[in-house]
C-alpha cells in the first residue's frame, strides 16, 4: 500500500536545539510495508508492518516501526490532503501533504491497524527501493493538445497543478479533472463544453480558468457561490455563446482579468463595479446596447468593448416614481441605506432578491421599483487607462444607465443629458 504525497519529518527534539523545520514537504512515496517472518516475541501473530518513507534522494527510504509506537494521529484537515502521525520512536512527527485526501483516509485507518498489531487487510507492499519511475506521479504540469494523448484509462497525476487539454472534443468537464484538488491552472479551451457541473467549484485553488472556444450557453450560480470566490483571478469565457451571467457572477471578488469577448451578451452583470480587483475586461463583438450603472465604479488598466450595438442614448427617461413610497419601497431603502443584514431565513427569498437587485441612484442611496431611469453617455477613458475605441469611428464613449432615487436627484443632474 502506497501513497503519493509530500512529507516532511520533523523531530520533535528540534526546537530545543534551537533549529526550525523549514516547513516545506518533499516529494515521497510513503509505503506501508511487512517486516519478513512474524516477529520474534510473537512467532504465530500477524506478520508486523512498518512504515518506509522514500524520497527521490533517497529512494531506499527510512523505516519506521508502527506496532503500538504511533503516539498521536492529527487529522483535522484530511479532506485537504493533509495529517500528521507523531510516533514515540524515535520522536518525530511524520507531516503528509497534498495527498488523494481519499487515499490518505485509507493509508491512516491502515496505519491504525498496523499500530494495534492487527492483520491489514489491504495488500502491503514489500521492502524495496522506489524506482523513480513512481516519482513520476509527481508530475505538476500537463499539457494535452490532440484527443490522442488524452489519457483514457489512466489518471492524471493528483499532484498537478497545470493542466490543459485543448481540442480533444470534450462535451462536458471530466470529473477526474475536478479531484485534482492542487490545481492552480486549468485550461479547457478549443473544446465543445456545454454546462461547467455545480461541483466545478470543488476546484478550491483554482486561480486561472481558460474555458474559451468552448459551447458555453450560461454560467453557472453554483460556480460563482463557491470557493473560488477566494481563488479565482483569471477567466477566459471568450466565444462561448453567453447571453447573459448570473447576478452572483460579481461575488467573484478576487476577478483581475475577465475576457468574454464574442458571445451573445446582452447585458453585462448589473453589479459589475463590485469586482474591485478587475484590470482587464473585454467584452469585444456582444450585443451589449447599453453598459449598467455600476460599470462606472471600475477601475481598470485596459478595456474593450469594441463591436457591440450600443445605442445612442434615449432623450426621453422612464419614470417609475411612486409618490409615496409603497411600505416596501420605504422600508428596502432604509435596509440597504442602513445595511441592515438581511438573508433567506430571517425574510422571504424573493425580497431578497430584490435587495439584490437594487439600483443606486447618482446620490449613492437605493432604489427598488421607484426611481427614474436614463441614459447617459459616459467616456470609457474615466474607467480605464487604455481603451480600445469602440467602433470604426474612433470613438471611445458608450451608453451607460442611471438610477435617480427622487425628482431632486434627477434635476440636479441633468446636465449630464445633454
Ligand atoms: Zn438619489
Amino acid at each position: 500500500m502506497k501513497l503519493y504525497c509530500e512529507v516532511e519529518v520533523v523531530s520533535r527534539h528540534l526546537p530545543t536545539l534551537g533549529l526550525r523545520n523549514r516547513g516545506k514537504g518533499v516529494r515521497a512515496v510513503v509505503s506501508l510495508c511487512q517486516l519478513r517472518g512474524p516477529a520474534k516475541s510473537e512467532p504465530t501473530g500477524p506478520r508486523p508492518a512498518c512504515l518506509l518513507v522514500s524520497t527521490l534522494k533517497d529512494r531506499r527510504g527510512t523505516r519506521y516501526e508502527l506496532k503500538e509506537n504511533i503516539e498521536q494521529f492529527f487529522t483535522k484537515f484530511v479532506d485537504e490532503g493533509k495529517a500528521t502521525i507523531r510516533l514515540k520512536e524515535p520522536p518525530v512527527d511524520i507531516c503528509l501533504s497534498k495527498a488523494d485526501p481519499g487515499s490518505l483516509k485509507s493509508f491512516l485507518s491502515a496505519l491504525r491497524l498496523a499500530h494495534r498489531g492487527c492483520d491489514i487487510n489491504t495488500s502491503l507492499s514489500t521492502l524495496t527501493s522506489v524506482k523513480s519511475s513512481e516519482f513520476e506521479k509527481f508530475k505538476t504540469k500537463m499539457i494535452i493538445t490532440c484527443k490522442k494523448e488524452y489519457p483514457l484509462s489512466k489518471n492524471f497525476p493528483y499532484s498537478l497543478e497545470h493542466l490543459q487539454t485543448s481540442y480533444c472534443g470534450l462535451i462536458r468537464i471530466d470529473m477526474r479533472m475536478l479531484c485534482l484538488k492542487n490545481l492552480l491552472k486549468l485550461d479547457l479551451s478549443h473544446n465543445h463544453i456545454k454546462k461547467l457541473p455545480a461541483t466545478t467549484g470543488d476546484l478550491i485553488h483554482l486561480q486561472e480558468l481558460d474555458l474559451s472556444d468552448n459551447h458555453l450557453e450560461s454560467f453557472s450560480v453554483a460556480f460563482c457561490q463557491s470557493a473560488l470566490q477566494k481563488s479565482l483571478r483569471r477567466l477566459d469565457l471568450s466565444k462561448n455563446r453567453i447571453k447573459a451571467l448570473p447576478v452572483q457572477f460579481c461575488q467573484l471578488q478576487q476577478l483581475t482579468d475577465l475576457k468574454l469577448d464574442d458571445n451573445e451578451l446582452i447585458q453585462l452583470p448589473f453589479k459589475i463595479g463590485q469586482l474591485k480587483n478587475l484590470r482587464f475586461l473585454s467584452a469585444a463583438r456582444n450585443k451589449l446596447p447599453v453598459l449598467p450603472s455600476e460599470f462606472k465604479n471600475l477601475s481598470l488598466e485596459y478595456l474593450d468593448l469594441f463591436g457591440n450595438t450600443f445605442e445612442q442614448p434615449k432623450t426621453l427617461p422612464v419614470i417609475k416614481l411612486q409618490v409615496p413610497l409603497s411600505l416596501l419601497e420605504s422600508t428596502a431603502r432604509t435596509m440597504l441605506c442602513k445595511r441592515i443584514p438581511y438573508a433567506s431565513h430571517l425574510i422571504p427569498f424573493h425580497l431578497c432578491q430584490d435587495l439584490d437587485t437594487a439600483k443606486t441612484c447618482i446620490c449613492g442611496r437605493f432604489c427598488l421599483t421607484s426611481f427614474i431611469q436614463g441614459t447617459a453617455t459616459m467616456n470609457l477613458h474615466s474607467v480605464a487607462h487604455t481603451v480600445v475605441l469602440v467602433d470604426n469611428m474612433g470613438g471611445t464613449e458608450a451608453p451607460i444607465t442611471c438610477y435617480f432615487c427622487s425628482l431632486t436627484c434627477y434635476i440636479n443632474s441633468s446636465d449630464m443629458f445633454k
